[in-house]
């Protein structure tokens, strides 16, 4: 049984509802080129059900979403041959995501790109104390 949103392009995309550059597909996920690539070879990584956040898939898709992520990436830089990969989900929209429908980038980076490491998307850095980071440890321990 799948679950799809007949609003959500990446469903429609799964679906062969909507074109789109497939490269690869699993029983339960499906990559594809993304329409406004930021780099050559700039590859999506869906579940083929519709869920919105990584925290809403079961740990068996979530798997299977990161084994499609894990056996493509060496496949993407080998076809564009680039020199390494900027590999994210955006989970939400205040993380800039645009698309309600889980997907893993996959974007080849070269040496000379111009572009920038992971650590630039976040905001204001935070100047945390060791209680601080102590407590927030817990926190997140505790789930
Ligand atoms: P987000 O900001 O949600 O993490 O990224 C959404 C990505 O999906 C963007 O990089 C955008 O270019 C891509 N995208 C949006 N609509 C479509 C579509 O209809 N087809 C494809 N292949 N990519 C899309
Ligand atoms: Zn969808």
């Amino acid at each position: 049984m799948s679950s799809n949103d007949p609003d959500c392009p990446f469903c429609g995309i799964v679906a062969g509802e909507i074109p789109g550059r497939i490269v690869a597909e699993t029983d339960r996920t499906t990559a594809f080129l993304d329409a406004n690539p930021l780099a050559p070879g700039h590859t999506l990584v869906v579940p083929n059900d519709h869920h919105e956040r990584l925290d809403d898939l079961g740990e068996d898709l979530a798997s299977e979403v990161f084994a499609t992520l894990h056996r493509l990436t060496p496949a993407v830089e080998a076809a564009v041959d680039a020199d390494a990969t900027t590999v994210a989900f955006n989970n939400g929209p205040a993380a800039g995501q645009e698309v309600p429908h889980v997907h893993g980038h996959v974007i080849p980076r070269f040496s000379d790109d111009g572009g920038a490491p992971i650590h630039v998307v976040a905001g204001d850095r935070p100047d945390l104390s060791d209680d601080e980071l102590d407590a927030i440890a817990d926190r997140i321990g505790e789930h």
